[in-house]
């Protein structure tokens, strides 16, 4: 999130944080500039447990860029929470950083080895060395430090009084750009405008660099073009469905997956009940075209934050069991098709069709909107190694039994590229069909997502496919 022009920078950041918390829990962080100087806060945690208004105080400026974390490189630190800043001599340079770079191991060396000195481990702070390096004019130098990086990034940067927002030239991670009166707003989601008031002008464009000076906006496009690769997986799982994400309404997206998937693998049942908040909209859509009554059948305590983002297995498996509670009156010997956006280990469907046949369902069918997840994610989404994704390594006869479902269909990859098409874009679905565009030879082996540069310290090789 970032805001230029704005006497309560801070405050709207804050705000904008607090609407992109699904986005990360880790960690949040707040950079300011006034009067020639920074001023950042950073911790632990969620936004409202970081920030207070004595801590808001502290951020004066007209201009702020903000962050939450979920880490994808790199531990959940301290240390690696963003924003990051620093000095570079003649420059402060902020940087907020959503996505993953995959060169940031063989960046980092090369620096190194030219005597830069790393505080963290996570791959964004190769961009303020690079900058660091770079010479020339701000433009110039934004362009070489650009160039250098491969993967997923969509960034803001504060860079003494220029807010910068940057996409990588696939474009794999979302970054709009809106207005608030005069000010300037940058947001991963759209929702961030919503609860600030701004109003959504367009996306930042794959490739292009947005220098804001004075309330006066720039636009640059140094590198050389690329296929557009937006990950469909934002609109299936990851974002806020009131956002608008590469320009399309997530809730809408979602909507159609789920009508696809009643077509393509109908059921009879009694209801369909959605595994929320995830799978709310595409059960919903599943409802619609296949007629069957929609119940809210599966309870979900909000206080339990997404068990997926923890990174200790012991946790993910407890979060799974405190997290839903089936409405035994409603679900006793009846058929249920249950609607889940997606399937990585198999945790929370292994336990939730055991939670349903103990509230005495006569059948439980489970329907996934979206394809096998068949391989991780380099890009910026912190799905597991190859060896821990189940469909991986089992067909979906399989994993039905697994899970212990009566009946087990997914949506199919041609269905998922019909939708892709719809939204008019280059979509990333490597995750499901294998495509990676930046090749797994060049990421895979050398850089898994989590401990990217301590490896030894849970990281994994990834299996040669
Ligand atoms: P599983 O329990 O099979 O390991 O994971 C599937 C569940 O995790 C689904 O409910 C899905 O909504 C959620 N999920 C899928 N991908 C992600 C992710 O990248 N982050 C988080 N937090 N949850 C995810
Ligand atoms: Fe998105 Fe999957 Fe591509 Fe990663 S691999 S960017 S999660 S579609
Ligand atoms: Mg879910």
């Amino acid at each position: 999130m970032g805001i230029a022009g704005h006497p309560e920078a801070a405050n709207l950041t804050y705000l904008g944080l607090y609407a992109l918390q699904h986005r990360g829990q880790e960690s949040a962080g707040i950079v300011t500039r006034d009067g020639g100087e920074n001023h950042i806060h950073k911790g632990m945690g969620l936004v409202a447990e970081i920030f207070s208004q004595p801590v808001l105080a502290t951020l004066p400026g007209r201009i702020a860029i903000g962050h939450v974390r979920y880490s994808t490189a790199g531990e959940s630190s301290l240390r690696n929470a963003m924003p990051f800043l620093a000095s570079t001599g003649q420059s402060q340079i902020a940087v907020a950083h959503n996505g993953n770079l995959t060169n940031a191991l063989a960046i980092r060396s090369e620096l190194e080895g030219h005597g830069s000195i790393f505080q963290g481990t996570m791959d964004s702070e190769v961009f303020v060395h690079l900058f660091a390096r770079a010479r020339g004019t701000l433009e110039e130098r934004l362009g070489d430090m650009c160039s250098r990086v491969r993967g997923a990034w969509s960034a803001v940067f504060l860079i003494d009084d220029v807010l910068v927002a940057a996409r990588d030239p696939h474009g794999f991670r979302p970054l709009s750009l809106g207005r608030l009166g005069p000010a300037w707003v940058v947001a991963s989601e759209t929702c961030a405008f919503d609860l600030i008031g701004a109003v959504y002008e367009r996306d930042v464009e794959p490739g292009e660099i947005v220098m804001i000076r004075r309330g006066r906006l720039r636009s640059v496009m140094p590198l050389p073009r690329a296929p557009e690769r937006l990950c469909v997986f934002e609109h299936i799982y990851f974002a806020r469905p009131d956002s608008l994400v590469f320009g399309a309404s997530v809730y809408q997206t979602r909507k159609q997956l789920g009508r696809e998937l009643a077509k393509a693998a109908p059921v009879r049942a009694d209801m369909v009940v959605p595994v929320l908040d995830s799978g709310s909209v595409s059960a919903l859509g599943y409802a619609e075209a296949s007629g069957i009554p929609y119940e809210n059948a599966l309870i979900r305590n909000h206080y339990v934050r997404r068990t997926f983002i923890e990174p200790e297995q012991s946790i993910r498996m407890f979060g799974v069991r405190v997290k839903h509670n089936p409405i035994r009156e409603l679900v006793a010997g009846k058929s249920l098709v249950v609607v889940e956006d997606s399937i990585v280990r198999g945790t929370t469907l292994n336990k939730l069709v055991t939670l349903f046949r103990g509230a005495g369902a006569r059948e439980v069918h489970i329907r996934v909107s979206s394809p096998p997840n068949t391989g991780p994610c380099y890009y910026g989404i912190d799905t597991p190694k190859r060896a821990d994704l189940i469909a991986a390594n089992h067909s979906v006869e399989e994993i039905r039994r697994m899970i212990g479902a009566d009946s087990l269909a997914y949506l199919s990859l041609e269905a998922l590229r019909r939708i892709e098409t719809q939204m008019k874009h280059g979509f990333c679905d490597a995750c499901f069909s294998g495509d990676y565009i930046i090749p797994v030879d060049e990421v895979g082996t050398a850089e898994p997502q989590l401990p990217l540069f301590e490896p030894g310290d849970g990281a994994e090789p990834e299996p040669e496919r």
